[in-house]
């Protein structure tokens, strides 16, 4: 069908396309890139050609075809003639700035291996898939030093050193944010960053563990524990990440400060195949034989909390070698060899802990261990943490009430152990994990002298899945945070520039998105409010929950009660409608340590496993009032929006070109989806909705001159020429400011249009 109107050309038309007096059966719709060939200006339509006219459509081959116009105005868009075949570096450099032109140049470049393209300020970086290690050497890095944005080519280089100038110039922080979908490279990127600000404010004159060194290795070490294989990205990481790089007056880094939000827990127990667990897991099964002997360890195929999957390996990585390098990057990083020892303990512990199995015990409902088996790891679960085996058991299998009267032990039936069983390794994992951050930070230090910094933001991107649960939900309200942000920043960014050309900008404008805010996080009756109040009402189940979304938010424009479910629950986000499925949500809200597990860890003999599980005081624990995993997330963002708000931002989107995690493959479909949800089609919205095309008076006079001869003759400013070709072409709405002329979404492709009639 496409290649109906592949046969559209801009010289024969319009006499090819006629209404048509008969019924068509077909229908037609394109796809913005298919159309690129079919590049007549929208003013080039018959005026009685409308959506759902029917048409003959002239074919080289068929001569004429009938069909039906299904969409116009917004799937036809003029192509730009003039446009330099090897792209254009800056896409408000496009004559014509719309989706079409922005997707086309990006395919143009990424095919030429140039993955690096601006919008504005905007970095887009297109995931190579394939080592492309000479845009990141030394002498790359020494080529972007002192260079100023722009001259040179985009580059993730040129956006840290406009930021590192920007700190040092105008003693302000700044800070990157790098988003994109998982697989898109923001892990890669972040890294780069880290790499170029090491070498531009490192401490050449010392040897041995620098902060920068500390700051670059600490990404191995928290890589190790909490990255993961995933349908998506072999190396995907499973927390967001922002690190503060401080500088001190001559421009040296000083300190640094990791912040992490929300690991995904799920994932210690709970994996199917192709995904993997954390890959600490299985380079720990990978250490050498004594290590392997003391943490009785074997084959990774022989635990139930790795075998889920049959995935053991990852292509081009061996464990063995990546085990040993990341004991390195502790040492560096200042974990000492007993902190490494323990940290590995509690690995393997979690390991033998998920082989513990519950049978039904044979008199009653409650749970005994199913086998010899289940009584070993039992028993070296114990010995690692160093905890009594008996208490061990105990936290597993029973619960203590206390009541007025007396204190009851029951014991829970075998699936109760078991899910007992799992929580104990997520809370254990993911405060070994929230040390591990804590430890870097206090071995790096902070430089309270230090006055800038700047903030490297790697963060999960929008997702929406099949089924999306609680973290998506966590997930996208991240992102509307940051959208905002963004959104604001894009907006004052356009109205600065107009400023600056003294042109009037009154009527620039763009939709917020917050009321998709208010209604996640407004306090009290947003959504995170209102699932705090379930998780503390004891009757809750997930369908009261969403009953009371349903009530509460009937009339909400963002909020959409699917139909065919009981419990699912839609959010019109900005990048598109995600539904959520409401069954985990209250458990996965409630951030809650079981006191028999508490207890039992915090009396361990090891220093370092009590250390994790600090004792709780009578009073925090009666004063403690319910705590929650949304509110606490909620909180760690407006702390995060906060540190922004004081920085310059600067924005680099990762773009993944297709699923298949292969280079050179580009797909439209995927790619433009992703500059949808990445904001960058939003910015390139908030620039059309103002004036997108700007042009220098010479650059202008060299292509529109031709339609005013007798103006390029007379010998006139530049400026005046240029007033004197609109007036006479009759345009309105454009804007002449000091140096450029501003002109209005689509008066290109007209001037244009009437160049070609020439
Ligand atoms: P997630 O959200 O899952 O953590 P991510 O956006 O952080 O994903 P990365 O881990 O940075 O994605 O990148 C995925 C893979 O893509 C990398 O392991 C690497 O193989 C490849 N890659 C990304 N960026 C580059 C690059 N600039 N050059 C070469 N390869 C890259
Ligand atoms: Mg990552």
């Amino acid at each position: 069908r496409t290649k109906l109107f592949r046969s559209l050309h801009l010289s024969s038309f319009p006499p090819l396309l006629f209404p048509s007096s008969r019924i068509s059966v077909d229908d037609f719709t394109f796809t913005p890139l298919e159309n690129a060939r079919t590049c007549f200006s929208l003013h080039g339509i018959p005026e009685n050609i409308v959506v759902g006219s029917h048409v003959w459509v002239g074919d080289p081959e068929l001569v004429w075809i009938d069909g039906q116009v299904v969409s116009r105005l917004s799937k036809l868009y003029p192509k730009d003639m003039d446009a330099p075949t090897d792209g254009v570096d800056d896409m408000t450099k496009l004559a014509y700035l719309h989706e079409p032109g922005v997707l086309h140049n990006l395919e143009t470049r990424y095919m030429m291996n140039e993955i690096y393209t601006y919008t504005g300020n905007i970095l887009i970086a297109i995931n190579p898939f394939q080592s492309l290690s000479h845009l990141y050497d030394t002498n790359v890095m020494q080529r972007y030093k002192g260079a100023t944005i722009g001259d040179l080519d985009p580059h993730v280089f040129a956006i840290a050193e406009s930021a590192y100038r920007a700190m040092i110039n105008e003693e302000k922080s700044n800070s990157i944010l790098v988003s994109g979908e998982s697989g898109a490279g923001k892990t890669e990127t972040t890294k780069m960053l880290m790499q170029y600000l090491a070498y531009l404010g490192g401490n050449t004159a010392s040897e041995g563990r620098t902060v920068e060194k500390q700051v670059l290795e600490s990404n191995p070490v928290l890589e190790a524990f909490g990255n993961a294989k995933t349908v998506r990205n072999d190396n995907s990481s499973r927390f967001g990440k922002f690190v503060e790089i401080q500088f001190n007056k001559y421009g040296r880094i000083s300190g640094a400060a990791i912040r992490t939000y929300l690991l995904e827990k799920s994932r210690v127990c709970q994996i199917s195949a192709p995904e993997r667990n954390y890959h600490c897991f299985y380079l720990l099964c990978a250490s050498p034989p004594e290590e392997k002997e003391k943490y009785k360890l074997g084959d990774p195929r022989s635990f139930h909390y790795l075998n889920q999957s049959n995935c053991y390996e990852l292509i081009g990585v061996n464990s063995a070698q990546e085990y040993l390098s990341t004991k390195r990057a502790m040492d560096i990083v200042g974990i000492s060899q007993e902190e490494q020892d323990a940290i590995f303990r509690v690995v393997a512990a979690i390991l033998h802990l998920g082989n513990i199995k519950f049978a039904k015990s044979e008199e009653t409902d409650s749970s005994v261990l199913e086998d010899e088996e289940s009584k070993f790891h039992l028993q070296t679960t114990a010995e690692l943490l160093m905890c009594d085996p008996n208490s061990l058991e105990g936290a597993l299998r029973e619960r203590v009430m206390i009541t007025p009267e007396e204190i009851i032990k029951r014991s829970l039936d075998p699936l109760g152990a078991t899910v007992s069983r799992d929580g104990l390794a997520k809370t254990l994992y993911s405060r070994l994990f929230d040390w591990l951050v804590q430890k870097i930070n206090i071995s790096i230090g902070q430089d309270p002298s230090s006055k800038c910094l700047i903030g490297v933001l790697d963060i999960y991107g929008f997702e929406s899945f099949q089924m999306n649960s609680f973290e998506q939900f966590c997930i996208n309200f991240t992102n509307e945070k940051l959208q905002q942000h963004f959104n604001q920043h894009v907006f004052k960014m356009e109205q600065e520039e107009y400023t600056k050309e003294g042109i009037d900008w009154s009527y620039l404008e763009f939709v917020d998105n917050q009321d998709v805010l208010d209604l996640i996080e407004k306090k009290p009756g947003g959504i995170i409010a209102l699932l705090d109040e379930a998780c503390m009402f004891p009757k809750s189940t997930h369908e009261t929950f969403s009953q009371k979304l349903y009530q509460t938010f009937k009339d909400h424009k963002r909020f959409i009660k699917p139909k065919l479910t009981r419990s699912d629950f839609t959010v019109v986000h900005y990048a598109g409608e995600v539904q959520y499925q409401s069954e985990q949500f209250l458990d996965k809200n409630k951030d809650y340590v079981v006191p028999e597990h508490q207890d039992m860890l915090s009396a361990s003999k090891c220093s370092f496993v009590s250390g994790l599980f600090p004792p709780i005081s009578e009073e925090t624990a009666k004063s403690a009032k319910f705590s929650s995993i949304g509110s606490r997330f909620k909180l760690q963002l407006q702390q995060l929006m906060d540190a922004l708000s004081l920085t310059e931002p600067h924005y680099i989107r990762c773009v993944k070109p297709n699923s298949l995690l292969k280079p050179c493959i580009f797909e439209n479909m995927n790619v433009i989806q992703q500059l949808r949800s990445g904001g960058v089609l939003e910015a390139v919205r908030i620039k059309c909705a103002g004036f997108p095309t700007h042009w220098t008076f010479h650059d202008f006079l060299t292509r529109l001159g031709i339609l005013a001869p007798e103006v390029l003759r007379g010998n006139f400013e530049e400026k005046d020429s240029c007033k004197k070709i609109l007036e006479k072409i009759g345009l309105a709405g454009y804007q002449i400011g000091k140096t450029q002329i501003f002109l209005r979404a689509g008066q290109m492709a007209e001037l244009d249009a009437q160049r070609a009639f020439l």
